[in-house]
């Protein structure tokens, strides 16, 4: 049973319930309160946890969970216009954004559906040895057990989705704790799972205090699995403490993006505008780190300048705003910070709107240690900085801790291959804002120098590849 829109109790083993303690959800916009939600902790994941395990005893069948998954695809597109605002007014997402992230979850929950009703084992080839032949063998899929989820605020809904439908399409039951700040969304897709027909225990939420939720998910051992995004220190740590479990981590990158003399000048300027500054820069794969061929350095910021410029900032609510607030005063405070560090020229922007949002801020030619380009912003901030050869250029992107996604623009084949290769990132993005990604199962597969993609792979056994996403417009 699903409480008000003001008050929101826990889903804890198919109950609602209060604990006496409330989690207050405010606005970044505008400071006002949107909701309180019933605060958890150590206790109620353990309930939790023993849910999940009682209702594992007696699996769902997979065409059953395919319907559920099916159903909460069809319920997020009916009531898509409540599911965006929810979005907009927790985490301050400009409703635009919390549009395209509400279609997203839509097809997270279509995919898990089809694999739900995909998911089988292999043939092993037992002759390809002598001591084999003669003899059969195959594997068996099975649910790897109760999958701990740990979510971040800046997708409230679409990456707990990620957690939610592959963890049901595989069988698992999910003890989830959304993030602090952004919980409702969370807490709106259990209830579709509910409506949905999901039985009790095969889905818990838990709001609560992170490090007291996460000790649970991370020293019981019956959790089996823990999918994890959010930063890095947070997302290591998590490993470090748990090395009997799989741990999938989808950590942060400051993403690079390289413009070569060849490219379609307006295309990059349009597709970099969007990208660098939707939802204020706080995607893990914003672009922060543009690096132009020096003959068309000038003629890329006469495209890409104005267009920044023209960017409506202003309440999230409002259908036509594309950026909005920070997540936090934190947060507010160190961008503006790094930014008054920098050796870089700031082109544009720089400074607070009088209502006290960021505007998109553009800085060129930072210094290599300056942390607008060393680490990752998560805010709207770009930098933008020329280079001689390809090499360079790749040199300059791979040069960072981070090794998420990044992309380049060139006309030219040879180059774009050429860039897929050398980049060290787990994506490449060829002619498109490297915010671009399939949501196909390959993304659990992905993965490149320690940060990996997770969340949909809960099936056992899974070879942990390496694999490149090449993503290319043709
Ligand atoms: P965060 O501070 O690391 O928090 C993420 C989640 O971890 C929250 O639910 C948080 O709970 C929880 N948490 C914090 N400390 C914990 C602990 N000791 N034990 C267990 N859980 C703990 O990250 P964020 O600020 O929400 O998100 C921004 C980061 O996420 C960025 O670095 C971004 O790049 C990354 N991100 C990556 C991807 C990707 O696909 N790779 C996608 C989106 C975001 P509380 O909210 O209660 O503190």
């Amino acid at each position: 049973m699903a409480t008000t829109v003001a008050e929101r109790k826990l889903l804890l083993g198919g109950e609602w319930i209060e604990t006496g303690e409330w989690v207050e959800v405010r606005s970044p916009y505008s400071g006002e309160l949107v909701a309180r939600v019933a605060k958890g902790g150590a206790d109620e994941t353990r309930r939790a946890v023993d849910a999940a395990e009682r209702t594992m005893r007696e699996p769902l069948p997979a065409h059953k969970r395919a319907e559920i998954l099916v159903k909460v695809a069809g319920a997020l597109g009916r009531r898509h216009d409540e599911v965006a605002r929810t979005i907009s007014e927790e985490a301050g997402k400009p409703m635009k954004a919390a549009r395209v992230e509400a279609r997203r979850a839509m097809s997270t929950y279509t995919f898990a559906a089809v694999e739900a009703r995909k998911l089988a084992g292999e043939m092993v080839p037992m002759d390809a040895s002598q001591a084999g032949e003669g003899k059969l063998a195959f594997t068996l899929r099975r649910p790897i057990g109760i999958v701990g989820g740990i979510s971040p605020f800046n997708f409230p809904l679409n990456l707990v989705a990620h957690k939610l439908a592959p963890a049901l399409a595989a069988g698992c039951a999910v003890v989830l704790k959304p993030a602090s700040q952004t919980p409702l969304s969370a807490l709106l897709l259990a209830e579709l799972e509910e409506e949905a027909g999901l039985p009790a225990g095969w889905l818990s939420v838990v709001v609560g205090k992170a490090s007291e939720i996460g000790d649970v998910l991370i020293e019981d051992e019956r959790v089996a699995a823990l999918t994890f995004t959010g930063s890095g220190p947070v997302g290591w740590k998590l490993r470090e403490r748990a090395p009997k479990k799989r741990v999938n981590l989808e950590l942060g990158n400051a993403t690079p993006v390289v413009i070569e003399a060849d490219a379609d000048l307006d295309a990059a300027a349009q597709a970099m505008a969007a990208n660098a500054f939707a939802f204020a820069g706080q995607s893990c794969i914003s672009v922060q780190r543009i690096y132009i061929r020096r003959d068309a350095y000038d003629s890329f910021l006469e495209r890409f300048l104005p267009r920044v410029e023209a960017l409506k900032i202003g309440d999230p609510a409002d259908e036509e705003t594309d950026v909005g607030p920070l997540i936090d005063e934190d947060a507010h405070t160190r961008i503006l910070e790094w930014i008054g560090e920098t050796k870089g020229r700031v082109l544009t922007g720089g400074e607070a709107t009088d209502e006290g949002l960021i505007k998109p801020t553009v800085i060129a030619e930072p210094a290599p240690g300056d942390k607008v380009s060393s680490e990752e912003v998560f805010g709207p901030v770009c930098t933008v900085s020329p280079y001689d050869s390809l090499d360079q250029a790749i040199q300059l992107a791979n040069s960072t801790r981070y090794g998420l996604q990044a992309g380049i623009f060139t006309t030219n084949i040879r180059t774009a291959l050429e860039a897929a290769q050398t980049l060290e990132f787990g994506g490449v993005t060829i002619n498109e804002g490297a915010d671009r990604r399939a949501a196909r199962r390959h993304r659990s597969l992905g993965g490149f120098r320690g940060t990996s993609l997770g969340g949909t792979d809960y099936v056992s056994p899974s070879p942990p590849e390496l694999r490149k996403t090449l993503q290319a417009r043709c």
